[in-house]
C-alpha cells in the first residue's frame, strides 16, 4: 500500500495543468449547477487510496468521506447509491468528497482529480501504453472532445505517476487492466475505435477486437454532445457563453 509520507512527492510530480486554458470554464456553462462536471459530486465521485486519505485528513480540511446525501431524495436512494459505488470501488480506496470548487486547494487535489478525465490504458497483456478517457463522461467533459489541448507535460507527468503507482501497488494494474478490458468490450459493442494519447507522445486509434494501433491526427478524433454542436458553429467559442 502507498504510505501517507509518499503522497506529497507523488502530488508534486503530477501538478501540471491538463491544458494551458481553464477547461472548467468550457464545461461548467453546460452543467445546471454551474460547476465543472468533474468537481460536481452529483456527477463524479472522487476516490483516494487509503494512504492518500490519511495524508489528506492530516493536512487539509478540504475533504471528508462521501456519504451520498446531496444528490438523492431519500435515505433509501442514499443507501442504494452508497452500496452501488462501494461495489465499484476497490477495497484499497475510499470514496471522498471535497468542499466544492469555490474552496479547492490546488496542492491538495486527489490523484483522481489530477487524472480526470483519463485512466491508464493497459493492453490485454498488461502493458501500460497511454491515456484513455472515461467514456461515461464524453457528453459532459469538454477535454474529451478537445484532446489536442492536453499538454505534453501533463501527459508525461501522468505516465510517470502511474509508472510509480504500478511499481508500488501492482494490484492497481489489475484494476486498470480490468477497466481497459471493459472499455474494449463496450467499444466493440458500439463498433468504435478507442482513442489513445500514447505514452510515446503519439495519438492512436485502437481496434477493440484486435488491439491493433493506428496513428491518427488528433483533430480527427470525435467530439460529443454540446461540444460537437459548438464546433460546427461559425464562432464555436461563443457556444455556452
Ligand atoms: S476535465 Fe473535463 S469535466 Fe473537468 S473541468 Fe475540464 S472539461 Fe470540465
Ligand atoms: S479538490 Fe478541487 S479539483 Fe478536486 S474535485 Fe474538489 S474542487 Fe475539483
Amino acid at each position: 500500500m502507498i504510505q501517507p509520507d509518499e503522497i506529497r512527492t507523488l502530488y508534486d510530480g503530477f501538478d501540471a495543468p491538463i491544458a494551458t486554458l481553464d477547461c472548467g470554464q468550457k464545461c461548467s456553462p453546460y452543467n445546471e449547477s454551474g460547476k465543472p462536471f468533474c468537481c460536481d459530486i452529483c456527477h463524479a465521485v472522487p476516490t483516494a487510496y487509503k494512504g492518500e486519505w490519511k495524508y489528506l485528513k492530516a493536512n487539509t480540511g478540504l475533504w471528508h468521506k462521501w456519504d451520498a446525501d446531496k444528490c438523492v431524495d431519500s435515505e433509501k436512494e442514499r443507501l442504494e447509491e452508497l452500496a452501488r459505488l462501494k461495489d465499484e470501488v476497490p477495497d484499497s480506496m475510499e470514496l471522498i468528497e471535497c468542499l466544492g470548487p469555490a474552496h479547492c486547494e490546488r496542492d491538495y487535489r486527489a490523484i483522481t482529480c489530477r487524472q480526470f478525465p483519463f485512466f491508464p490504458y493497459l493492453t490485454s497483456d498488461y502493458r501500460f501504453i497511454g491515456l484513455a478517457y472515461y467514456w461515461e463522461f464524453q457528453q459532459q467533459c469538454w477535454v474529451i472532445s478537445n484532446l489536442s489541448v492536453v499538454t505534453d507535460e501533463y501527459r508525461r507527468q501522468f505516465v510517470d505517476t502511474f509508472d510509480k503507482l504500478f511499481s508500488r501497488m501492482p494490484q492497481e494494474m489489475d484494476s486498470y487492466g480490468g477497466h481497459s478490458e471493459h472499455m474494449r468490450e463496450e467499444f466493440a459493442r458500439m463498433r468504435r475505435t478507442i482513442p489513445l494519447l500514447g505514452r510515446d507522445g503519439g495519438v492512436y486509434k485502437i481496434s477493440p477486437t484486435t488491439e491493433k494501433m493506428r496513428p491518427v491526427a488528433i483533430e480527427t478524433l470525435p467530439k460529443f454532445g454540446p461540444y460537437r454542436v459548438a464546433a460546427a458553429l461559425p464562432f464555436p467559442d461563443e457556444a455556452g457563453s
